[in-house]
């Protein structure tokens, strides 16, 4: 299987497939790739309090927002339970912390299923000189996102290509 049967994105390992072959597509064209990880804030209170199928039908509302604005060439999955991957071909820290920010707004102003939830986005994006890995990428998006649930969650932090991590302002 490629899919997640809760939400119908790719899977895991899916992403990883889709991961390889962008990232030798970014290198070989010398484009840029950037990685958005995102997790909703307090997820556990909403089984806690709405229940588990309240937090399934959540989940489902989380991936729609998510994959909205998706252009033909990136790629959306599940990465676990309530984390999820956005791969935004050929754009950088700047495209991609717009694009996070609007599905940040986005959650943040729908309630879904009679439930408020915020969600916290990790960015990074492909430094071109290093010929970076997935699992760098992937290792300073989730960097970045720990650092925006320990600063207060609802909001994105981008990591820089020198490894700094900077809070979003637009
Ligand atoms: P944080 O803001 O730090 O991310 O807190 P959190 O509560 O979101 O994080 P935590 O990792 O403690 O809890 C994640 C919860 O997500 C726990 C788990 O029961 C729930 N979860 C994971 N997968 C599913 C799923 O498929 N359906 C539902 N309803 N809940 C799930
Ligand atoms: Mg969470
Ligand atoms: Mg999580």
């Amino acid at each position: 299987a490629t899919t997640d049967p809760l939400t119908g994105l790719l899977n895991r390992r899916e992403l990883n497939n889709q991961a390889h072959r962008m990232l030798l597509q970014t290198h070989r064209l010398n484009l840029e790739l950037a990685m958005l990880v995102i997790d909703v804030d307090h997820f556990k209170r909403v089984n806690d309090v709405f229940g588990h199928a309240t937090g399934d039908k959540v989940l489902q509302h989380v991936s729609t927002i998510i994959s909205a604005g998706r252009r033909n060439e990136d790629v959306v999955a599940r990465f676990g339970g309530e984390e999820f991957v956005l791969l935004l071909l050929n754009a950088n820290n700047i495209d991609a912390a717009r694009i996070a920010e609007n599905i940040r707004m986005s959650i943040e102003n729908t309630s879904m299923e009679g439930v408020n939830i915020t969600i916290s986005i990790g960015v990074a994006s492909i430094n071109k000189e290093k010929r970076d890995s997935f699992d760098s990428l992937f290792s300073r998006s989730d960097a970045a996102l720990l650092e925006a649930k320990k600063s207060g969650r609802n909001k994105i932090v981008v990591s820089n290509n020198d490894q700094s991590i900077s809070q979003l302002t637009i």
